[in-house]
């Protein structure tokens, strides 16, 4: 029965040098039981999903046995946690192989919650279920906001408890990504491998990720490059629709793009550029406003951890390597200001059309409007519902933006369509997946969830039932904190 699933794993991880990585099973749990598969994923991941739910197909997504080819490792890396220098690694997570998809492409298969490792630390190398649902409810959000993004496949429960700040259901999550190489890994290898060593990983990442540089002339520096651009474009989406990461340590940054690390994250209600959730973040360090400054930070590291391939010749490395850094903040700029544009339905490009949109931001800012809502307000002419619309500023600012708008030669459909495409009508608001979350944890009720999922899973479609999700959590809601 496990054959007919559909499991066609390869380790190419496991060809790298051994300082990389640590071979280990993960640890059988009591009583795995499923409690959620992402069908569409698991299609395209060439899965069957009835195979999938049978008990040996459970018994895989709970680490209790391994499907053919698989292989499974914890990965080594270091990281720089709240900017201090630090050795990791998977610490409860395994990757069993790569899966290879009908469509040929190579995606990572991990396990999250499998059990200790040598990277364990002080950890017991599990999960628990609301955080995992937590991270499947997310990351699928961002997936279908078109955030790249790692995804989940399936959690299942362990029947164990795990000890956080009180008992809690053990679970373990799928997790599905393009790669879960990090910056960390690569700094990892700078500190404690040789320059040979260095050069294997990054030529692994290179062949994975950047093929297209394989024959550059200084396949190293196009490599950084590559990570900035792709970052850059990540981050400011991550803007876009208000997310925050809330753990941006060179470890949660991946060399492929995508987001990663889907513990302490939420998205932002009211605008503020200071806005931080997370409970161990107390200096703001990943604030909202701060996100892209931090992404420039973190592949600075990355940067640094290059340098001996970039050039034999250490000052003429740092240079190169700075001037790709450099590019960051225009690369991050450009597909800011583009997607601000888009999201108020301009097409073509003004100088003053940073200050209109700075203008607004501002305004949300001054009077606590929420952001989502303000945009959707905009996409649908409803301002005059929101806190913003009725401000003579406000007032103000329409007429400027009306007046912007008539310059190009667009008609309204085409303008709102634009806006359409570009302003979700939903997020998974914070007050919304709590609310889906306890029914599913304390009540064993998993119908608010996939209803949730299910509106979230069309964010650019303004539903008639997506309306009463985005109604704001009321005052008497603490402020949100989240946890790692
Ligand atoms: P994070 O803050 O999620 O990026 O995790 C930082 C490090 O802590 C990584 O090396 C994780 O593998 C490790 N870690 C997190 N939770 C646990 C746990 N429960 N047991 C063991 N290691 C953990
Ligand atoms: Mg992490
Ligand atoms: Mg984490």
């Amino acid at each position: 029965l496990a054959d007919s699933i559909g499991w066609k794993l390869e380790n190419s991880y496991a060809t790298l040098p051994e300082l990389l990585f640590t071979f280990i099973n993960p640890t059988p749990v009591r009583a795995p039981k499923l409690n959620k598969l992402n069908h569409k994923l698991a299609e395209t991941l060439g899965l069957n999903g009835a195979a999938l739910e049978s008990e040996a197909g459970i018994r895989i997504l709970a680490g209790n046995s391994i499907p053919e080819g698989g292989l499974p490792l914890a990965q080594a890396y270091a990281g720089h946690q709240f900017g201090h220098f630090t050795k990791l690694g998977d610490g409860r997570a395994l990757l069993l192989g790569e899966q290879i998809t009908p469509n040929g492409k190579r995606v990572d298969i991990q396990l999250k919650g499998s059990g200790p490792t040598p990277y364990s630390r002080r950890g017991d190398g599990r999960a628990a279920l609301g955080p995992m649902l937590r991270e499947y409810i997310i990351s699928e959000a961002m997936y279908a906001l078109g955030i790249p993004t790692t995804r989940a496949l399936a959690v299942v429960t362990t029947g164990e408890s795990v000890w956080r700040r009180e008992e809690e259901i053990g679970a373990v999550l799928t997790r599905v990504a393009d790669s879960h190489l990090r910056v960390g890994t690569f700094q990892y290898a700078a500190n404690w491998g040789t320059k040979e060593e260095l050069r294997a990983l990054s030529d692994y990442a290179i062949a994975r990720h950047y093929p297209e540089f394989i024959h550059n002339e200084n396949p190293y520096l196009a490599f950084l490059e590559g990570v900035i651009s792709r970052q850059a474009r990540t981050v400011a989406s991550w803007q876009l629709v208000g997310f925050i990461h809330g753990v941006m340590n060179t470890d949660n940054m991946t060399i492929s793009g995508e987001t990663i690390d889907y513990g302490p994250c939420a998205f932002m209600d009211t605008y503020n550029l200071a806005t931080v959730f997370s409970s161990i973040d107390t200096e703001g360090r990943y604030a909202y406003g701060n996100q892209p400054r931090m992404a420039a930070w973190d592949l600075a590291r990355f940067a640094e951890a290059l340098l001996p391939l970039i050039d034999e010749e250490e000052d003429r490395a740092i240079k190169q390597a700075e001037e790709a850094i450099g590019q960051f903040g225009k690369l991050y700029q450009k597909h800011w200001l583009g997607g601000m544009r888009r999201k108020l339905g301009l097409f073509n490009e003004e100088v003053e059309d940073l200050e209109l949109i700075q203008k607004l931001l501002s305004m949300m800012q001054q009077y606590k409007a929420d952001y989502t809502g303000t945009f959707i307000a905009l996409t649908t002419e409803t301002l005059e519902d929101t806190v913003l619309g009725g401000t003579s500023e406000f007032v103000e600012w329409f007429k400027l933006y009306k007046a912007r708008r008539t310059r190009q030669q667009k008609t309204k459909e085409e303008v709102y369509t634009l806006m359409k495409e570009h302003n979700p009508s939903i997020i998974p608001r914070n007050h919304l997946v709590e609310e889906a979350l306890e029914a599913a944890v304390k009540e064993g009720n998993y119908e608010p969830m996939e209803r949730l999922l299910k509106v979230l899973s069309k964010p650019y479609s303004y539903l008639e039932e997506q309306k009463k999700y985005n109604s704001l959590p009321g005052p008497s809601v603490c402020p949100y904190r989240t946890f790692c």
